[in-house]
């Protein structure tokens, strides 16, 4: 079953076209990436289906939803199925890390305040990080520890769909490795499917089951990694070539 499905997507900021027509479809349970070069629209597309972007043509079916047709009450309810880390997704910092989780849950839901914070301390938790680490501000941590704070507030509402933009950006190998195996030990426990924009070679192999790869404001290739090999594509033949 597809939980996204965008038909037709256009997108234009003054007179730069980025997308003309997408079409892209997401299963259920799977992790997909979206891939292309830089500038390519990978962000504007990830923030065009959680709704925090407006596009110009075609149409996005998120959980069954068409997303431009949707009155306000629709649109909350549809968005606390879904939690969203972007890459500069920042932790407010004068929250500590407990807070920051809080947030979602104090904004969406009318738990009362010990619910909340056991549902706190039980994400932070899941995501690898201490109980304590929760009384910590995000300067406190490190960039590692402030990712997996993010998954966790990401994670907070119990969403169906976890959207990544470049997780494993800006960490040291072994903590992208570590984020890499959270998010597939999260995707087997919690039933997640994920979307991810991603640049990270090993990460793309180690935790993707399909791709899209959009290029000259089209999708280029959806499909598995296997079927890439024989593509005759710039970018694919560029970046597929690097050493891991
Ligand atoms: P990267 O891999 O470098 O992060 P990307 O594929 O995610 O890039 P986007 O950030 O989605 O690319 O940007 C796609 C294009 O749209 C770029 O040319 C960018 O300059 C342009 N763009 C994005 N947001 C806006 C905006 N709000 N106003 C004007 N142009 C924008």
């Amino acid at each position: 079953m597809s939980l996204i499905e965008v038909k037709n997507l256009k997108t234009v900021f003054g007179d730069k076209v980025v997308h003309d027509g997408v079409n892209l479809s997401v299963q259920e349970g799977e992790i997909y990436g979206l891939l292309g070069p830089s500038g390519c629209g990978k962000t504007t597309l990830l923030r065009e289906i959680v709704m925090l972007q407006e596009f110009h043509g075609g149409s996005v079916k998120v959980l069954g939803k068409k997303i431009e047709t949707l009155t306000t009450d629709e649109i909350l309810s549809l968005k606390r199925q879904w939690g969203v880390l972007f890459q500069f997704g920042a932790l407010f910092s004068s929250l500590t890390i407990a807070e920051n989780i809080a947030l979602p849950l104090v904004e969406y839901t009318e738990l009362s305040r010990s619910m909340i914070d056991e549902i706190v301390r039980f994400k932070i938790n899941l995501v690898g990080l201490k109980t304590e680490d929760g009384d910590l501000y995000p300067s406190q941590i490190s960039g590692g520890m402030r990712k997996k704070a993010g998954l966790a507030r990401a994670l907070a509402l119990d969403p169906k769909l976890l959207f990544l933009d470049e997780p494993t950006s800006g960490l040291d190998p072994i903590s992208a490795r570590e984020f890499d195996s959270l998010i597939l030990d999260l995707r087997q426990m919690l039933n997640l499917t994920i979307v991810m924009v991603s640049h990270d070679l090993r990460s793309i192999y180690d935790t993707l089951d399909r791709i899209a790869i959009i290029d000259d404001k089209k999708i280029a290739f959806e499909g598995s990694l296997d079927e890439i090999d024989t593509l005759q594509n710039e970018f694919v033949k560029t970046f597929f070539r690097q050493k891991l």
